[in-house]
């Protein structure tokens, strides 16, 4: 039987070509045409993505697939905070000014929802972290821990409260409190633009596929004759993570969050890009959260907020929001796991382990 496989975390940028989806499409022959099997890839925020589906033509794969890439470039024109003219940015320039600004539908939408995220998390989600983020951003690139007073600064420029919204003649606004305020949907917009990329999908009438980009994926039906898309989940990077375990997935989304491809070591220490909102500083216990739930924006902001919120509050959080979480985390020498009940348990070796 011809399997699909597909390693789970960071490491699926740079491995995935060659561990992914053994076989290759096969053309259809007879008279209803069974689906094939087709792959494309392609550069989307920031990040490679990947798309595999199966079609009964290659014209209903390509544009299928070409709907999809158009709606996460739209997205991603309205929700990076690294292009200075998208709404996101235009809207964090407003920080100071008293003004209500109106929203777009998909900035509401994430928005409402991240706001919610940091309502339930106390403040661990927090999508007002983007000065700190950029804060730690340099002293990773420079290799020099921020001073004291810069925290204080960034900190003095986040906080989740500091974003009011509301609901004025149908339409939803935003007052951004403070100058110097900068919205980081990091955490959060990637997921929101698999979900958005898939209901394309199944608008142009593909219902088996799967979607990743950046540690984060989206599924639809498994491929033909399997009980679910083959994912490779538990990448952790320290040779005494437990065993990476291959999961059967459908229907459903999966994020990850973790430090293994963004964090610096300074003064002994290993620092996350993921910041602890309440301290202002990035995390240091080393970890790898997992997260399963059927909407790919909630997967990828829990993944996130349960990075922060760590063992003792991250899986209450999950299961609150529906979700299953696996926790693996290296605070010192000894590495930590902690699941949710649900989470599945599957530990099929994969073919590529040992190599
Ligand atoms: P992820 O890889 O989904 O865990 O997202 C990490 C990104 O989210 C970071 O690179 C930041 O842009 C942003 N971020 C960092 N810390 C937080 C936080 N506590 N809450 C929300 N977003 C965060
Ligand atoms: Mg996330």
């Amino acid at each position: 039987m011809n399997t699909e496989t597909v390693p789970n975390g960071l490491r699926i940028l740079f491995v995935w070509a060659g561990l992914l989806l053994a076989g290759c499409a096969t053309s259809s022959l007879g008279k209803h045409h069974p689906p094939s099997r087709y792959e494309f890839e392609r550069p989307q925020m920031g990040l490679p993505f990947r798309l595999v589906l199966y079609a009964t033509t290659p014209a209903l794969a390509t544009n299928a697939a070409e709907a999809a890439w158009s709606r996460i470039a739209e997205l991603n024109a309205i929700l990076s905070d690294y292009e200075p003219e998208s709404e996101l940015s235009r809207l964090s320039r407003t920080g100071g000014s008293g003004r209500w600004i109106p929203l777009g539908r998909d900035l509401s939408r994430v928005l409402i929802a991240a706001n919610m995220l940091s309502r339930d998390s106390n403040g661990a989600f927090d999508v007002t972290v983007g000065p700190e983020v950029a804060l730690w951003k340099r002293a990773r690139r420079q290799r020099e821990l921020p001073s004291k007073t810069a925290i204080a600064e960034a900190r003095r420029l986040s906080g989740w409260t500091l974003v009011e919204l509301r609901r004025r003649s149908g339409m939803h606004e935003a007052l951004v409190a403070r100058s110097g305020m900068r919205l980081d949907l990091g955490a959060i917009a990637k997921g929101y633009a698999l979900d958005e990329a898939a209901l394309v999908l199944r608008q142009a009438g593909i219902r088996r596929f799967l979607l990743a980009g950046g540690g984060d994926m989206v599924m639809g039906d498994p491929p033909p004759g399997q009980t679910g898309w083959r994912v490779e989940a538990g990448v952790f990077d320290t040779p005494e993570a437990p065993t990476r375990r291959l999961l059967h997935l459908a229907n459903t989304a999966l994020a990850t969050s973790g430090d293994s491809f963004q964090r610096a070591e300074m003064g002994g220490v290993r620092y996350s890009h993921i910041v602890d909102p309440r301290t202002g500083i990035g995390m240091t216990d080393h970890s790898l959260v997992t997260v399963i739930c059927p909407s790919a924006m909630l997967a990828d902001a829990l993944s996130t907020a349960v990075s922060v919120l760590g063992p003792t509050g991250g899986p209450d959080f999950a299961a609150h929001h529906g979700a299953e979480v696996w926790i693996l985390r290296k605070p010192s020498s000894k590495v930590e796991e902690t699941q949710s009940a649900g989470f599945p348990r599957e530990q099929t070796p994969s073919p590529h382990e040992g190599r």
